[in-house]
């Protein structure tokens, strides 16, 4: 009799442990998407994380369908609609990989408790993370406190198993129960459509995810370590949204890197620095395995009662990267149009917002989850709390970043800058991350009105250090 599998943040045929069992009991299969926003507690997704989502499910129906796999599409609360489907296409067996998050968990609980009352067989695999959460424990048991102790004892317990394979025959269901389209699944924006910044910068989908593999091992990897932190250069591999949508798993990303480690055809030390980031993700699925409401509460509590401001302008004035410091209004610029933002002004942009601005981690971390295609219940709260200092071994309160010696630092050349804040584009690199201190010829030559065609600093960066420190100060009482 046939079976089911139910596609999740794992839409991928290779290094699928959940397909991998049921093309090898070799019984027809159908595959099932369900767009869930009905269950109570799972986080609708955010805009750019749903224009991915449609490209992927193509993508991947695509894939399916050349080894005459049908993807079935359906809405609404997954305890309904996944032991519905099943009825329908009287499967024995329903299988799928576990994900995160504790309303998600709680989902597929019940999903699972309800197959397994029809008498189906349920198969669950841990596939979106090296260490499945919970397994990770300190010398004196618990999750390490902090990401180096939690990184050595991940290391200490890491088996470095092989990835699989995709499998090679699958047999599809004849008759598969019918389901929704894409198009009327609503995931792509129409009008307007804002979409075409992430057309042009991305590929969606698991192909597109191994080749972004392959020419990152080919061009970025070597010289991650030091390149990592400069935004105008490709150091970085880009991966987070194919990671996000489970397109690559973290264990074929390690594995290929390791190899080529092992072979010599990159430096140690770029590969152990980009497998340390790939565990900064671990440690955040971990933390939200433990804190469920890592969104939207302060790990530590010192900081509930924190006097963030309300300010809808300076907020308006941070999304839409008019703050008047080059280097942050180019990260929210990036994001804007692409859908991704450089981790090194992520932290500058998130510490402008929670400290410069004083403006709740909370807001920040909402904007990022609409507009990123990366955006991760877990990287996306655990980073925001890690910036605002309220996190599990955050930075320190006192860190706040310059965002001009930030920009000088690794944006050296002004070439991001110039990138996505081309009005400021004619100024010479020296002044590139500090126009208000250009005379008044260089200004007018490089065709800027400071006021007009680019703002003024928002708050003036001694003045705001000093407010947040008094501010911070109040978490330590
Ligand atoms: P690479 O440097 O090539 O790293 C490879 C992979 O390692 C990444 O794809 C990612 O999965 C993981 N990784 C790298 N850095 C981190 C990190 N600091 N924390 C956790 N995992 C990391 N990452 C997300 O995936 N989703 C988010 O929603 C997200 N929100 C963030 C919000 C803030 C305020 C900050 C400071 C960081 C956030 N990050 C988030 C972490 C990081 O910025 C991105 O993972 C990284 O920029 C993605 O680009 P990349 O794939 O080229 O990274």
């Amino acid at each position: 009799s046939p079976s089911l599998l139910w596609f999740r943040d794992d839409l991928r045929l290779s290094d699928n442990p959940a397909l991998a069992a049921l093309a090898e009991a070799r019984t027809p299969l159908a595959a099932l998407y369900v767009l869930d926003e009905d269950s109570p507690g799972v986080r609708p997704l955010g805009g750019a994380a749903r224009w991915w989502l449609a490209q992927s499910l193509r993508a991947l129906a695509a894939d399916l369908k050349d080894r005459g796999v049908p993807l079935i599409l359906r809405r609404g609360p997954a305890n309904r609609v996944v032991p519905e489907v099943a009825a329908l296409l009287g499967a024995a067996t329903v299988a799928f990989n576990d994900r995160a998050g504790a309303a998600e968990t709680r989902v597929d609980h019940a999903v699972a408790a309800r197959l397994l009352s029809e008498d189906r067989r349920v198969l669950s695999f841990c596939a979106h993370l090296l260490h499945p959460p919970g397994s990770v424990e300190g010398a004196s048991g618990g999750m390490p406190r902090t990401f180096s102790s939690f990184h050595r004892a991940a290391l200490k317990a890491r088996r470095l198993d092989t990835p699989l394979p995709a499998p090679k025959h699958l047999d599809g269901v004849a008759h598969p129960p019918e389901g929704e389209t894409l198009e009327s699944f609503d995931l792509e924006p129409t009008h307007p459509d804002w979409a075409g910044g992430l057309r042009s910068a991305w590929t969606a989908g698991e192909a597109a995810a191994q080749a972004r593999l392959a020419a990152f091992m080919d061009a970025g990897l070597a010289g991650y370590a030091e390149g990592r932190d400069r935004p105008d250069l490709n150091h970085v591999s880009r991966l987070s949204p194919h990671l996000r949508f489970g397109e690559i798993s973290p264990r074929q990303i390690l594995s290929a890197v390791r190899h080529a480690a092992e072979a010599g055809a990159v430096p140690l030390v770029d590969a152990d620095k980009f497998e340390a980031e790939l565990y900064w993700r671990e440690f955040s699925y971990h933390l939200l395995a433990e804190m469920p409401d890592l969104a939207r509460s302060n790990i530590q509590h010192g900081f509930d009662a924190f006097p963030w401001r309300e300010c809808p302008g300076e907020l308006k004035a941070w999304h839409k990267g008019l703050t008047g410091y080059p280097l942050v209004d180019a990260g929210l610029r990036q994001l804007w149009q692409t859908g991704w933002m450089h981790n090194r002004v992520r932290m500058v942009v998130a510490s402008f917002l929670t400290k410069h601005l004083l403006i709740d981690w909370r807001s920040g971390e909402d904007w990022f989850w609409d507009t990123l295609v990366d955006a991760d219940g877990a990287n996306n709260a655990a980073s925001w709390q890690w910036v605002a200092g309220s996190g599990l071994d955050a930075a320190p309160y006192f860190r706040i970043f310059n965002p001009v010696t930030q920009g000088e630092k690794f944006d050296p050349d002004g070439t991001y800058v110039r990138t996505f804040v081309p009005e400021l584009g004619k100024l010479p690199a020296p002044l590139i991350h500090k126009p208000w201190t250009a005379d008044a010829h260089t200004l007018a030559h490089a065709g800027i009105r400071l006021g007009h065609t680019y703002p003024r600093p928002l708050v003036d960066h001694g003045a705001a250090r000093e407010r947040a420190l008094r501010a911070f100060e109040s978490t330590r009482k």
